[in-house]
């Protein structure tokens, strides 16, 4: 019976296996270069070997040869080595990266395993066979285990045009995930020599092109192509140096003179330098690979001292296109970078995909991905060069993207969050600093990892979670209650200690009635979305917290933010919308930077505006005002606040949230507000629990005291380091980072010295305020915060903070 065509593509890639080779010497190489395209140079032996014996970038060399059977099918070449990969994903200003640095110093520091060439030269594979997915199946698993040997992290496939990247889409399955690479500029010469190419071009920058070349008669220049250029090697080597200080793209690779000696002694006749020289001595130049159809700039050098009288640049590039003319060739690559420029010669900027894995942690490679695709700069480069309109028709920067977008399953819902994968790309980064995971209670020291940390990071203000008196009330009404409540409170969940919860919050801040829901967030999305509806206006401070957005979001009504504590702003839109019914509302302490509301002000506004007032107390309960009622209590306007609004879980040691006013105006929202009348009371527990704190707030006041006398010394001991900080008389101390990447190195930094503070990036605050929010709790004592301030003094770089 004849095997089914299934049958046989399983039988052949059962076949499919790779050699591998540590060194051209032990190459087979009539093998190899019988599967090395001539027409492209990429394969070639001789400037593989060139690579090699130079010993560039210390790196590894892997030539592979694949086999079905005893029959040679296809190439690859890959290279093992240490790199830096800063300054490909981020571009942050040098103080921020030397800071970061000092923190963490391998950031960014991996050791990869690359499918590509050192100088961006084309394709490094060449399958020969029909059953390419068998020869990709077989090289991933030929690369998983070079990766292996080499301690590799990150394997990068580069440079695959984007156009064949769907016939390579079967890496995918083996973990592979793609991402747009440096674009490649490639001419096509359709014309009759150089003189045809210049005839081609727009009238306006055949002028240019010809202006530049003008330049080139000056008697002290000439031009020159080298074609034993190995004698030259030190000056190559410098003036490249010269690009590659200006252009951090190439900062991952070093040509050094050895690179250029070699190139030049084995690959004579399929490569040469077109040299500029001003005096006889060489400013500017190209190296170019020649191959059979293709003309490749592999690296190029400049003098950048000599200025821009000669267009040295622009020559050396038009230079370029004219031997690959004269040469006859159908292609001119002419390399990465300076796109615009490039295409404005008319070269095609062609997408190339790169594929990117992370061998040891396979769930980061679209992490690496998207953060080294998010490094490279995408041209956008619609240039029309020539005259003739087929011509420049072919110049479609944007194709890559389009790409890689049918990359991702548009019909699958899903498919978006793959794609931004924000939390990825700090984790692959090694920064991540979110969702800690402790192992014991909300105290001034909690273990993490196994061991103490400085907690300076919590909302359990008042430390009365752990209070003796707070546990015991929750064990006996769990004793009492059981566990949970089952159901919501308008049907079948209300206990009399839920009744005694809601009377005690009420009479806490002075108001009438009051209306506890499971969250501080459910709180404020279902008031909020309740008081106003479709034609009413909801004012917020820019600032507001989340559930109010969210609340005001879900209401309908017209939402307008003025700008932070500006009650300026807040009055114009007050004016603004005069005739209509209006809430403000507003954080009365505003959680990330500790700012405090200007209540006098607001009040004032909203009485003249006969608009209603709603503040959310949050993060002041317990903390501000003479006994601890909140912002409102410190500046005796409890009774100007129509809608007090707090949480249960910071200093009041639980879960859930309250809301308290007018009776009539509770009781309405208890049978509307959807977030409470649809999501079950709080458990037995929790109720008991805030019961007690309210009780504590008052029976130990001293907490409220030692809490703010303990954030005075703290935020003293980081100003005077330098570090800025600010205090607006509550537990919360925020540390301006104005960086987020500086922001979550600094986390790790003081983590590591045991230290826990929250990183809070966009969009908890505006994006270049990223900032650690430090809190304290009443329950630390001096001797523990100063040794988090000698932390934070011995994280100090002569980088950052700025004495
Ligand atoms: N409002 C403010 C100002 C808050 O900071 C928070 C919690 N961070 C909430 C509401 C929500 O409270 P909860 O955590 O109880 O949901």
């Amino acid at each position: 019976m004849r095997p089914s065509s299934a049958a046989a593509i399983l039988f052949s890639r059962r076949e499919m296996r790779f050699e591998r080779y540590s060194s051209i010497e032990q190459v087979p190489l009539t093998v190899w270069e019988s599967l090395a395209s001539r027409s492209a140079v990429g394969l070639e032996a001789a400037h593989l070997r060139a690579t090699e014996e130079s010993g560039i970038n210390a790196l590894n060399p892997w030539y592979l040869i694949a086999y079905s059977g005893s029959e040679a099918v296809g190439i690859a070449y890959a290279f093992a080595m240490d790199l830096d990969l800063t300054r490909l994903v981020t571009e942050e200003p040098p103080e921020v990266m030397a800071a970061v640095k000092a923190w963490k110093p391998g950031f960014m520091h991996c050791r990869i395993l690359e499918v590509g060439h050192i100088a961006s030269i084309g394709a490094t594979i060449e399958v020969g066979c029909e059953d390419r997915e068998a020869f990709l199946q077989a090289l991933a698993t030929e690369l998983d285990e070079i990766a292996a040997l080499e301690g590799a992290e990150l394997g990068i496939i580069r440079d695959l045009e984007a156009e064949s990247y769907p016939t390579y889409r079967v890496l995918e399955e083996r973990g592979y995930r793609p991402t747009m690479g440096f674009p490649l500029a490639r001419l096509e010469l359709e014309w009759d020599g150089f003189e045809g190419y210049v005839a081609a071009l727009k009238s306006k920058k055949r002028y240019q092109v010809l202006q530049a070349q003008r330049a080139l008669q000056a008697p002290e220049i000439s031009v020159e192509i080298i074609e034993d250029y190995a004698p030259h090697a030190d000056r190559l080597a410098a003036l490249w140096q010269q690009v590659a200080d200006k252009h951090g793209e190439y900062e991952h690779e070093v040509l050094t003179r050895d690179w250029f000696a070699a190139m030049g002694e084995h690959t004579r006749g399929r490569s040469h330098v077109i040299a500029i020289r001003l005096h006889g001595k060489i400013v500017c130049f190209g190296l170019a690979l020649i191959g059979d159809d293709c003309y490749f700039g592999a690296a190029e050098g400049l003098d950048y001292s000599v200025g821009d009288g000669y267009e040295l640049y622009a020559n050396m590039l038009l230079e370029t296109i004219r031997a690959a003319a004269d040469l006859g060739k159908k292609t001119v690559d002419l390399g990465i970078t300076t796109y615009d420029f490039k295409a404005s010669l008319g070269a095609e900027l062609v997408p190339t995909v790169y594929l990117i894995k992370a061998f040891q942690k396979p769930e980061l490679s679209a992490g690496w991905a998207k953060l080294l695709g998010e490094g490279i700069e995408q041209p956008d480069n619609p240039h029309r060069a020539f005259t003739s309109t087929d011509v420049s028709a072919r110049v479609q920067p944007r194709q890559a993207s389009e790409v890689l977008r049918s990359t991702w399953d548009r019909r699958d819902v899903f498919g978006k969050h793959d794609r931004y994968a924000r939390a990825d790309m700090t984790r692959a980064a090694g920064v991540y600093a979110y969702g800690p995971v402790f192992e014991s209670a909300q105290e001034p020291l909690v273990e993490r990892d196994g061991r103490e940390v400085i907690m300076l990071g919590t909302n359990a203000y008042l430390g009365l979670a752990t209070h003796p008196r707070v546990k015991a009330a929750a064990c006996a009404a769990i004793d009492k209650y059981g566990s949970g409540c089952s159901g919501s409170p308008l049907l079948n969940g209300t206990l009399d200690l839920h009744e005694k919860l809601r009377e005690r919050l009420a009479s806490f801040v002075g108001k009438e009635d009051a209306l506890v829901c499971s969250t501080g967030y459910q709180t404020n999305l279902g008031v909020v979305s309740t008081l106003v509806g479709r034609g009413d206006v909801v004012l917020m401070d820019e600032r507001s917290h989340a559930s109010l957005i969210d609340g005001a979001c879900l209401s309908r009504a017209t939402l307008a933010r003025y700008r932070h504590g500006d009650m300026d702003s807040l009055a114009e839109m007050l004016q603004k919308h005069a005739d209509r019914p209006t809430l403000v509302v507003s954080d009365s302490l505003f959680s990330m930077e500790g700012t405090v509301v200007d209540l006098p002000a607001m009040v004032s506004l909203v009485r003249q505006h006969g608009a209603r007032l709603m503040l959310d107390e949050s993060h002041a309960i317990g903390v501000m005002g003479p006994t601890g009622r909140g912002v409102a209590e410190h500046y005796g306007l409890s009774d100007e606040v129509d809608v007090i609004m707090g949480t249960l879980s910071k200093s009041l040691a639980s879960i859930g949230g309250f809301v308290a006013g007018e009776r009539r105006l509770m009781d309405a929202l208890r049978h509307t507000a959807r977030s409470h009348m649809f999501s079950a009371s709080l458990p037995p527990g929790s109720v008991a629990a805030a019961l007690e704190a309210l009780a504590l707030v008052d029976l130990e006041p001293e907490r409220r005291l030692r809490l703010l006398a303990n954030a005075r010394f703290l935020f003293r001991g980081l100003r005077e380091l330098g570090y800025q900080v600010s205090h607006h008389g509550s537990a919360i101390v925020p540390l301006y980072c104005g960086n987020e990447l500086l922001m979550m190195a600094l986390f790790h930094r003081l983590l590591d010295d045991g230290v826990f503070v929250n990183p809070v990036p966009w969009p908890a605050v505006p994006k270049g305020g990223e900032l650690l929010r430090l809190s304290v709790m009443a329950t630390h004592d001096e001797a523990m915060l100063q040794q988090a301030i000698d932390v934070f003094a011995k994280v100090r770089t002569p980088h950052w903070p700025a004495a």
